[in-house]
């Protein structure tokens, strides 16, 4: 049996951010990832790491506050779901953020912003250029310069135990032999997420959510069943983020995608998005607000439908989350956006978008129809666009003309009929969970707790795998905690270490 430090489970962010801190302090380091890469959702996410007091702040002339960050980041969920925060643990994780980013920055990662996102009352939006692929590649690169490794295509399936302490894992490799492997220091939970285990959704959060995927097709909840069997506590299950209607992305890959992520051309890719004007970079960014953002709900509340690939409606537009389980039986699971023309009048100007990172970049339809020819299309003719879509159009022709029978002629009807002579169909679109929210109950040093609040002895947990209760909603303080978490548990294995 090989034998390290310390195992990370999972070479997803939080898993290599701890691998590369604690290798940094000399501890013998093990990441083990169940798949033919590392990266994880991290590798797919778009990268922003919400902070304060950052330097870059500081270099833009804005004084920031912990205590308003702290008050700022319990604004964006809505009331129900802050109710659930554990507020000790994300202030802590507040307070130290700008650390992991000043180390990250540290390593070569090249930040965009600070960018506002209200109700914060401070840009603290920072994004990682080209995207979060930069974190992976450069955490990777880093990780072998320090000599730990990492094994790609290990699925750890067992903690190993003895006397109550954590003390190793067993892991199968692609061949499907099993290897076991020990740890002095510590085994770390940073499996990521459980959006796409649908067991796991069915119990936490009810059946009729099982039908929706996540978005990472990987994050399969296997840290949180693990952490499960040892004893912990397992905090706030039914909570997720999504879901959530999002446009299929494209089937080359994302713009981002074809970005460098380490090297000198990402390194000037970095120092320029800081220094265009910012109408200069407007098209790059609205090419990630066509590819990763969600519709708007202000689409359904003007009027647009959703019809599925057989050209029928389904579904109450205006009723989340049904609307989404919806979706997700339909055919392919997939549904398309319908827009008339004055629908496609009104989503073509300020303040009427279709998507949008906010105060950064707003996408129109004509955006869509320029950046997204893959699943925009427009026409004169209702059959016409059934036909360009293959859509079976005497079937959308007959939902719209259903549609007009309901809605109300009348000027004052809040929904007017479907007509005129420009037709725009969006789509696929699917529903998807973003990530979930539930993790294993930890304390300031990342040592899993059980029912009692005990510790569970040799058993640590970062990311969204320990998310500890708290409530991360708005953007880039997933990322941020992934990041956060491993850079101070790693740093911790080297003082245990000595
Ligand atoms: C489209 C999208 C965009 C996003 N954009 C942002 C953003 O800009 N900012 C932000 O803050 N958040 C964002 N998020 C959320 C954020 O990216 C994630 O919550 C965060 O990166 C999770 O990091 P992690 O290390 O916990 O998990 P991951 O990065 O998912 O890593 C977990 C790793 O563990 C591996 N693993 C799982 N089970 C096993 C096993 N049994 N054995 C071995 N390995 C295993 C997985 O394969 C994976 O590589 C986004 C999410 C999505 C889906």
């Amino acid at each position: 049996m090989s034998c390290f430090d310390v195992i990370v489970v999972g070479g997803g962010g939080s898993g290599l951010a701890t691998a590369v801190s604690a290798a940094e302090q000399g501890v013998r380091v093990c990441v083990l990832e169940k798949q033919a890469a590392p990266g994880g959702t991290t590798g797919i996410a778009v990268g922003s790491f919400t902070s304060n007091r950052t330097r870059f702040q500081k270099e833009a002339g804005i004084t920031d506050k912990l205590e308003d960050h702290v008050i700022d980041a319990g604004r964006f969920a809505p009331p129900d779901i802050e109710q659930h925060n554990n507020a000790a643990l994300r202030r802590f994780f507040l307070n130290h953020s700008a650390e992991a980013l000043h180390w990250l920055a540290g390593m070569g990662i090249r930040f965009q912003g600070p960018n506002p996102e209200p109700p914060n009352r401070q840009p603290r939006m920072h994004n990682a250029v080209p995207g979060a692929k930069a974190y992976i590649d450069t955490l990777v690169r880093r990780l072998q310069e320090l000599g730990g490794s990492l094994v790609c295509g290990a699925d750890v399936t067992e903690l190993l135990m003895e006397s109550g302490h954590v003390n190793g894992v067993c892991w199968k490799d692609t061949e499907g032999r099993v290897h076991r492997a020990g740890s002095r220091l510590g085994v770390v939970l940073a499996a990521g997420d459980y959006a796409n285990a649908p067991d796991l959704i069915a119990r936490f959060k009810g059946n009729d959510f099982q039908c929706i995927e996540g978005i990472n097709p990987h994050a399969s909840g296997d840290g949180h069943v693990l952490a499960e069997k040892a004893g912990a506590r397992l905090l706030n299950m039914g909570v997720t983020y999504g879901p959530e209607i999002r446009f299929v992305p494209p089937a080359d890959g994302t713009f981002q995608d074809r970005l460098p992520t380490t090297g000198w051309m990402a390194q000037w890719v970095g120092w320029l998005s800081n220094r265009l004007p910012k109408r200069w970079m407007q098209p790059f960014i609205k090419r990630l607000v066509v590819t990763w953002q969600h519709p708007e709900d202000a689409l359904f509340d003007a009027g647009a439908i959703l019809v599925n690939q057989n050209g029928e409606r389904f579904t109450d537009e205006r009723r989340s989350p049904q609307r989404e389980i919806d979706i997700a039986r339909q055919p392919n699971k997939q549904a398309y956006i319908l827009l008339d023309e004055s629908l496609i009048e009104r989503f073509s100007a300020w303040p009427h978008f279709i998507s949008t990172a906010p105060e950064i970049a707003y996408a129109y339809v004509k955006d869509y129809l320029h950046l997204r020819p893959d699943l925009a299309f427009e026409a004169d003719q209702l059959h016409a666009l059934a036909d360009k879509r293959g859509l079976p159009a005497e079937n959308l022709e007959k939902t719209v003309r259903q549609l007009n029978l309901d809605r109300p002629k009348d000027a004052s009807a809040a929904l007017k009929p479907l007509s005129g002579n420009r037709w725009v169909l969006l789509g696929p679109a699917k529903a998807w969970f973003t990530t979930t929210e539930g993790g294993a109950a930890i304390n300031e040093s990342f040592e899993v707790l059980d029912a009692s609040g005990a510790a569970l002895p040799g058993l640590y947990a970062v990311g969204q795998n320990g998310l500890g209760g708290q409530i991360l909603w708005g953007h880039g303080l997933h990322i941020g905690w992934a990041m956060t978490s491993g850079y101070l548990l790693g740093r911790q294995f080297g003082g245990m270490r000595r």
